[in-house]
């Protein structure tokens, strides 16, 4: 009773294939990273662009030669290639896919793996019973007591409608999560081991909107800062409009909430992010990150562009290339436009900028953004900042500051979830190298 589970796209889906691990192993399954051992397989699929549906296509095709040799094999896709309604195309073109699942639900795969079996369910049913009693959600084997840092999902779905974003068709509408749930789940992976927890949501900061019987993320936040043993929260991803001044303050003054802010910009031009639907300008984003670089002291902030937009001229990409310089994030996470099934762009829009001409500007943004992240770090250097040290990798442990730079340190001693004073000895554009003080 073996399980291979492989897993594409966001943080969302990483966690969602840990529930699913956990779920499979209380029902006695075993993880193991030979696909042709197992007798259930889960691809955890993400479409958010062209590449990755053609990687799960790909892992798919894949599978079909392992069916034919084992009929008994279970095959289950989930994700966001499945969405919250499962369409006849997809079934009818993988016939062997026995059980398909929506975003965040491994309810079709238990169901399935438990049907034949009462005593199995029975048994199933009852260490589920007793987990939520215990206030446990116990971490995949492979990750008990190793975890440092995980991720918890607050707001499920997304309700905004970006006009380029496939995901509020494949995740459904804004659910958030019932704030006692997440208050356990925390507390639960604390008692595992878990020192680092990043909250979840399409756009974490309308947690609680949806539902007025719940606390905003502030509220959240407030009350998730009381846990002990916790050591470090973060939240993304932040969308502009709801980055609310009683949130920047409660960053700055709760002592466990991180310095780290995700909020993507998308486009520096007007007329594009208008396009995009996104319900700022690029002033409005610029006096938030003037806002938020003068409430939080020392914040680190990452945002997210794609280029190439349908319409996207020279001139609009240069606004974007002008405001990245000018802003100098942290982090930029950079993608080529991809029209998806389904969404507003898609159908209304034109893809009209050659892949080339993406291509070309995809690389002035990644050569841009190496510089200024180069800059930033070395601000870093000789300093001595602590840093919760998450696995080792060959001699070197490897680590995060408050700030979200990842940091590597050479030690004999177990630093696994120890959050440790270190001083910085090198910096690059994607990492920094440091010593133990003496
Ligand atoms: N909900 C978040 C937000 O505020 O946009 C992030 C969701 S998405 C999983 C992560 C990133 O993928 C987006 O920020 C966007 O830059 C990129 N993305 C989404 N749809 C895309 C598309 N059709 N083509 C290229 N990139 C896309």
């Amino acid at each position: 009773m073996k399980y291979y589970i492989w897993t594409e796209g966001c943080q969302m889906n990483v966690t969602d294939s840990q529930r699913v691990s956990s779920a499979l192993e209380s029902l006695g399954y075993a993880s193991t990273l030979k696909p042709e051992e197992a007798s259930v397989i889960v691809l955890n699929t993400c479409v958010v662009r062209q590449s990755a549906e053609n990687k799960a296509y790909g892992r798919l095709n894949s599978l079909a030669p392992l069916k034919k040799a084992n009929p008994d094999l279970v095959i289950n896709l989930m994700g966001c290639l499945v969405g919250i309604r499962t369409s006849d195309k997809l079934r009818d073109r993988f016939p062997y896919v026995d059980v398909f699942s929506p975003p965040s639900d491994p309810g079709p795969l238990l169901a399935y793996l438990t049907q034949d079996d009462v005593r199995q369910k029975m048994l199933e049913e009852t260490r589920q019973r007793n987990a939520w009693m215990d206030e446990d959600l116990p971490l995949p084997e492979a990750e008990h007591g190793r975890l440092v840092a995980a991720h918890i999902p607050i707001v499920l779905g997304c309700s905004h409608a970006c006009t380029y974003c496939i995901i509020p068709y494949r995740r459904g509408v804004e659910r958030s999560r019932p704030a006692a749930d997440i208050l356990k789940e925390a507390r639960s992976l604390v008692r595992q081991g878990v020192k680092e927890i990043t909250l979840l949501g399409q756009i974490v900061d309308r947690y609680g909107l949806d539902d007025p019987s719940l606390p905003n993320l502030t509220g959240l936040l407030k009350q998730l800062n009381e846990i002990d043993g916790l050591e470090r929260i973060r939240f993304l991803t932040s969308h502009p409009n709801w980055m609310t001044d009683e949130l920047l303050e409660a960053v700055a003054s709760l002592d466990k909430v991180c310095p780290h802010i995700e909020v993507p910009i998308q486009a520096g031009d007007d007329e594009v992010l208008a396009n995009m639907k996104r319900g700022y300008t690029a002033e409005q984003y610029r006096r938030l990150v003037e806002k938020l670089r003068a409430v939080i002291p020392d914040v680190s902030i990452a945002t997210d562009i794609i280029v190439g937009f349908p319409g996207e001229t020279a001139d609009q990409f240069q606004h974007t290339y002008d405001l990245l310089a000018d802003l100098k994030m942290d982090v930029a996470h950079l993608a080529r436009y991809s029209p998806r099934e389904g969404t507003v762009s898609a159908r209304r829009m034109p893809d009209d900028v050659p892949a080339e001409e993406k291509m070309r500007r995809f690389r002035l943004l990644e050569d841009l953004q190496e510089k200024i992240a180069a800059e930033i770090h070395a601000r870093y250097q000789g300093q001595t900042v602590p840093v919760l040290f998450e696995d080792k990798v060959k001699s070197r442990w490897r680590g995060r500051t408050t700030t979200n730079k990842l940091v590597f340190v050479e030690s004999e001693a177990d630093l696994r979830g120890k959050v440790v004073p270190v001083q910085i000895t090198w910096t690059g554009p994607w990492s920094m190298q440091s010593r133990l003080q003496d």
